[in-house]
């Protein structure tokens, strides 16, 4: 990094020497107007003061791994990957039981009071091709792994049960979909039941512009049933064309980048991430950094649970071997050396105790001066 010392930093942002010694005086860290600032302060201040601090030997700062492993992509080895399917909707429209049929496994018996408790993903293959299904217990979930920038959903299937219609979760659940720009089809389920009108629904949805297909829109609604399997092949196939025009590319030579959907302790294993990968293949022994946790893939195991020695492009799996849980949202990047990882996780854990400690430091100033 450039050496630049405290008061020309001052300078530089408009602010007074005091002001800069005040902040990092607050962190424990004496300077006069004199020192140079290193590197880690530098970030504090940045942070501090709301402006964009640009370290030119960035390739050595944390922060700026995944972004310089960006740049390093190199497209020469892309391949097609397969679709992450986001499936959407108000509670008890179907979306676990839309899931299991899809697998044809029985999550949702064995979930407390048939409610998903938690994110989960399962890869699945239609026709020799692979996609990937991401349960949500809610679209708060999904925003916020939106907002931590593992934005991880190619297409989105809203379900909407066909005898209760639009309801305010399916409406929240809508606007979420619009936000995040990625292709929605629509899921009429349950069209099983006696009760069942596709019409009504068709007609609640075009109202909230998302007008279907058959009426002149551009928006696909199929119905299918949980119970019976109904329609479930008819909606496979529609996931795979709109992938197909999507062009999904990836890498999977590249270092292996993956977003964690779930996260947990679990006993006599320790912490386990549940990961769907973005880029690259992750494999056992790769040494990983994850937010502020790091570690060496121990076992990774399969969304049944079985053994397997790697994970590729868009698939999901349970990766064992962290230090300690990460937070759902994080991702979890590749390194040459569990030094590197280790560095790199030690690096953003010291970042984040220094910012949450700028934090209190600001407040409890504040609270003086209003007591003076
Ligand atoms: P979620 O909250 O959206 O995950 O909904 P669930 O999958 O837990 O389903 C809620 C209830 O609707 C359960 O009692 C299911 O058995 C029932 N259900 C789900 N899909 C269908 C379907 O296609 N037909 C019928 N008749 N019932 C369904
Ligand atoms: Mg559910």
């Amino acid at each position: 990094p450039e050496d630049i010392r405290v008061y020309e930093f001052a300078e530089a942002c408009g602010k007074s020497a005091a002001e800069v010694i005040t902040v990092l005086f607050g962190l424990g860290m004496m300077v006069t107007k004199n020192d140079f600032l290193k590197q880690d302060e530098l970030e504090i201040l940045g942070e501090e003061f709301g402006i964009e601090v640009t370290v030119k030997d960035a390739l050595e700062d944390a922060n700026y791994v995944e972004e310089y492993q960006e740049e390093e992509i190199d497209d020469s080895n892309f391949v097609t990957r397969p679709p992450v399917v986001t499936i959407m909707g108000h509670v008890d429209h179907g979306k676990t039981s839309l899931l299991d049929k899809i697998r044809e496994s029985k999550v949702a018996a064995g979930e407390a009071g048939g409610i998903t408790q938690h994110i989960s993903s399962y890869t699945v293959e239609k026709d020799g091709q692979k996609i990937t299904f991401v349960d949500t217990p809610g679209h708060a979930a999904f925003s916020e792994m939106r907002s931590r920038g593992a934005d991880i959903t190619d297409i989105i299937i809203i379900v909407v049960a066909a005898d209760d219609g639009v309801k305010q979760q399916t409406e929240e659940v809508i606007s979420h979909a619009k936000a995040s720009g990625c292709p929605i089809i629509v899921a009429m389920n349950k069209i099983d039941k006696e009760a069942a009108n596709p019409d009504m629904v068709k007609a609640q949805m075009a109202e909230r512009d998302m007008t279907p297909v058959d009426w002149g829109g551009e928006t696909e609604f199929i119905g299918v049933s949980a119970l019976t399997g109904e329609g479930i092949d008819d909606l496979l196939e529609n996931i795979l064309l709109q992938s197909e025009i999507l062009e999904l590319k990836a890498d999977p030579e590249a270092k292996a980048k993956a977003a964690v959907v779930e996260a947990s302790l679990e006993k006599g294993r320790g912490p386990v991430a549940t990961v769907i990968v973005q880029n690259g293949t992750l494999k056992v022994g790769d040494n990983i950094v994850c937010d502020t946790t790091y570690g060496r893939v121990k076992a990774i195991t399969d969304d049944n649970g079985k053994p397997i020695k790697e994970l590729g492009l868009s698939e999901t799996g349970t990766v064992l071997g962290l230090n300690d849980i990460p937070v759902s949202g994080s991702v979890m990047v590749v390194q040459d050396s569990d030094k590197e990882a280790r560095d790199i996780a030690t690096k953003r854990a010291e970042h984040a105790r220094a910012k949450e400690l700028s934090k209190s430091t600001k407040v409890s100033l504040e609270e003086m001066s209003g007591l003076i």
